[in-house]
C-alpha cells in the first residue's frame, strides 16, 4: 500500500526573497509549525540567482529592500545582485532554514478539498544527476506562494526582423552567458528600463562603446551611492536601531516623492528634467533621450547611482538612440530613420514575462480555478480560494516592504486559527461587490502585456491593492484577522457561506480553462512517475539537492 504523502502545516513555494521571509517568520513567530520550502531551482535567492549580468543590481535602496528583521551593514545605498544573494544566504543559515529548503523541486499543482482541509501539492523533482524529473506529492494546510511574478525559462523579446542575418551576438539579460566577453565590443542595449540602465555604464566600462537603443524615454534619476547619515547612525545607535530609524526615514521619503509625482506630475516631471539636464554635456537633446510621454510613476523610477549613466554618456562611452528597429542587418541594427547602429553584441533588456503564482495549476474542489475570475483578498490571498496566500510586492517601493508585512499577517492568521480550532479559511467573494479592475495599475509595458492573466482587484476594501505600505501597515499588521469577510471552519464542518455550491458560479471547471493558469513547466515530463517528497537539502554552496523517493 502506498505510503501517506508528506504532511507540513505550511507549504512555501519558492526561496527566493519571499519564501525566506516567509520561513523566517513561521519559525521564529509560530515554532511549533512544521513547514517546508520548495524550490524549483537548484539554488536560492531567485531573482538574485537567476540575474547575472554586468552590474546587476537593486534599484531599491537597502534601507527598505533589506529586510525589517535583518539590518543592512553595508555602505551602499543601492546593492549588487552578488551582495544581496549574500545576505539571502546569511538569512537563510541565521535562522537554520537549509534544512526546511528543497532544491529543485517545482510545484505544478495544488489541489484543495473541503472535505479534508488541506491542499495536496503534485512536484516535480529533479533527481540531481541529471535524470528526467519525477512526479511527487505532498499535502499541507496551508499554501503559501512566494514564486515571484515572472517566468524563469524566458524573458519577453520581441519580434527582431531580420535578427538572422545577425552575424554577432544577441543575449537576453536574463540568460548571460558567464563567458560572454564583451571587451573591446560595440554594443547596443535595446531597451530604457531599469535593467538598460544598469548595463549600460556597467558595459561602457570595458567596451568599445554602448548605445542604449530605445523606442521611449524613461525616467532617470541620479542618486548618491552612498549613505553618510545612516553610517553615521550605525555608529552610534549600533545596526539594529539604525537600521530601524534609516528605514522608517526612507519609506517616508519614498512615500513623499510617490505622493507628490502623483498629485502634482507636471512640477515634478520638470524637476527630473532639470536634474537630468544638469548631469548631461551641454546642448544634450535631454527631451528626446530623457522626457517620457507619461508621468512620473506611471512607470518604475530608474535610479542610477552617483549618475554613472549619465557619467558614461558624458565621457563619451556611451550614447542613446531615440528609434524604432527596421531591421537587424549582418553587421547590426538599422533604424526606421535610416541611421545604423554598427554592433557585435546586442543584449535586449526588453523585459520579463509575467507569471502569476509560479504557472501552479490550482484546484478547489475539483474546479479549476480561472484566475481571472478571482479578487485579490487584502493584496494577499484570492478569493473562494482557501488557505491559500500568495507575496506580490510593490510597484511603486522596495518588495521587501510588502514582504515583511505579508509574513506578519500569516503568522497572525495562522495563529488566530489554531486559537480558535480553526481548519481552514477562506475570503469568500460577493457576487454582488462592485467593478473590478486589473490587479496592477501599472503601466509598464511587461505588465500590461500579462495581466489580463492575472487575478483582478476590486475597488474597495479589503478587495483593493493599496500599493501603500501605510495603508498596509494599517491593515495588515495592526487591522484585525477576523474582519467579518475571512470565513473559518473546522474540517469535517461545511464550509461556509455555501461555498462548495458557489464555486461552481465562479470557478470555470473547464479543461483549457485551467491551463490559461498553467504555464509551460520547463523540464516537465509526461513520463514523471508520482511518490512522496521527501528529504531536504539546500546548502547554497553546493548546487545538488538530495531527494528520496517512495514510488507508489
Ligand atoms: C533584475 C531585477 C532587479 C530587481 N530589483 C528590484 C529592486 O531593486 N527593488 C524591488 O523592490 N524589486 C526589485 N526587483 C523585483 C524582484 O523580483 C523582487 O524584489 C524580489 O526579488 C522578488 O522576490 P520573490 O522571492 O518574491 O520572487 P523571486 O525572486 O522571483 O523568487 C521566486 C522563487 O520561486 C521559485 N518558483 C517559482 N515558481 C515555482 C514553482 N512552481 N515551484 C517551486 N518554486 C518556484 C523560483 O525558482 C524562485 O526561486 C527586481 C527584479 C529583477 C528581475
Amino acid at each position: 500500500m502506498a505510503a501517506a504523502p508528506e504532511h507540513v502545516d505550511v507549504l512555501i513555494v519558492g526561496a527566493g526573497l519571499s519564501g525566506i521571509a516567509a520561513g523566517r517568520y513561521l519559525r521564529t513567530r509560530l515554532p511549533a509549525k512544521r513547514f517546508a520550502i520548495l524550490e524549483a531551482r537548484r539554488a536560492i535567492g531567485g531573482t538574485w540567482d537567476l540575474f547575472r549580468y554586468p552590474g546587476v543590481r537593486s534599484d531599491s535602496d537597502l534601507a527598505t529592500y533589506a529586510y525589517a528583521f535583518k539590518p543592512w551593514t553595508r555602505e551602499r545605498t543601492l546593492a549588487s545582485g552578488e551582495e544581496i544573494l549574500g545576505y539571502l544566504r546569511e538569512t537563510v543559515a541565521e535562522h537554520g532554514l537549509e534544512r526546511d529548503i528543497r532544491l529543485g523541486h517545482r510545484v505544478v499543482r495544488a489541489a484543495w478539498s473541503s472535505a479534508d482541509a488541506r491542499w495536496t501539492v503534485e512536484v516535480e523533482v529533479e533527481p540531481g544527476d541529471g535524470g528526467p524529473p519525477r512526479r511527487g506529492r505532498m499535502t499541507c494546510g496551508f499554501l503559501f506562494c512566494a514564486s515571484g511574478y515572472y517566468r524563469y525559462d524566458e524573458g519577453h523579446r520581441p519580434d527582431l526582423p531580420g535578427a538572422e542575418r545577425f552575424a554577432g551576438t544577441i543575449v537576453h539579460p536574463q540568460h548571460w552567458p558567464a563567458d560572454l566577453e564583451w571587451a573591446g565590443r560595440r554594443i547596443v542595449v535595446i531597451g530604457s528600463g531599469a535593467t538598460a540602465v544598469t548595463l549600460v555604464p556597467a558595459l561602457a566600462e570595458r567596451a568599445a562603446h554602448v548605445t542604449m537603443l530605445q523606442r521611449s524615454p524613461s525616467y532617470v534619476l541620479s542618486i548618491p551611492s552612498r549613505d553618510p547619515i545612516a553610517a553615521r547612525l550605525r555608529r552610534l545607535l549600533g545596526d539594529r536601531r539604525a537600521h530601524a530609524l534609516v528605514r522608517r526615514r526612507s519609506i517616508w521619503q519614498q512615500s513623499q516623492v510617490y505622493r507628490l509625482s502623483r498629485r502634482h506630475p507636471r512640477l515634478v516631471r520638470r524637476v527630473l528634467r532639470a536634474l537630468a539636464r544638469r548631469e548631461l554635456p551641454p546642448g544634450y537633446d535631454v527631451d528626446t533621450h530623457f522626457r517620457p510621454s507619461y508621468d512620473p510613476w506611471d512607470q518604475r523610477l530608474c535610479l542610477v547611482p552617483d549618475g554613472d549613466l549619465f557619467r558614461a554618456i558624458r565621457e563619451g562611452r556611451a550614447s542613446v538612440v531615440t528609434d524604432r528597429i527596421a531591421t537587424f542587418t549582418a553587421s547590426g541594427v538599422r533604424l526606421a530613420s535610416g541611421a545604423e547602429l554598427p554592433a557585435d553584441l546586442v543584449v535586449t533588456a526588453t523585459g520579463l514575462n509575467l507569471l502569476a503564482f509560479g504557472g501552479i495549476e490550482l484546484v478547489v474542489d475539483g474546479a479549476p480555478v480561472r484566475l481571472p475570475d478571482t479578487l485579490a483578498y487584502k493584496g494577499l490571498m484570492l478569493s473562494d480560494v482557501p488557505s491559500f496566500a500568495f507575496m506580490i510586492g510593490y510597484t511603486n517601493a522596495s518588495w521587501t516592504l510588502k514582504v515583511d508585512l505579508v509574513c506578519g499577517f500569516l503568522c497572525r492568521l495562522l495563529a488566530h486559527m489554531d486559537a480558535h480550532g480553526h481548519d481552514a479559511c477562506v475570503a469568500p467573494r460577493d457576487r454582488r461587490d462592485g467593478p473590478t479592475r486589473p490587479l496592477l495599475d501599472f503601466q509598464a509595458g511587461y505588465v500590461l502585456r500579462s495581466l489580463h492573466r492575472f487575478p483582478r482587484q476590486g475597488d474597495g476594501p479589503p478587495w483593493r491593492l493599496p500599493m501603500s505600505h501605510r495603508e498596509d501597515v494599517a491593515v495588515l499588521r495592526d487591522g484585525p484577522v477576523d474582519d467579518g469577510t475571512l470565513r473559518f471552519w473546522r474540517r469535517g464542518e461545511a464550509p461556509p457561506g455555501g461555498q462548495a455550491a458557489d464555486r461552481s458560479t465562479i470557478l470555470a471547471p473547464s479543461a483549457s480553462s485551467s491551463a490559461s493558469a498553467r504555464s509551460p513547466s520547463p523540464g516537465s515530463t509526461s513520463t514523471a512517475r508520482t511518490a512522496d517528497v521527501s528529504t531536504v537539502t539546500a546548502n547554497p554552496s553546493r548546487s545538488a539537492s538530495r531527494a528520496v523517493f517512495r514510488t507508489q
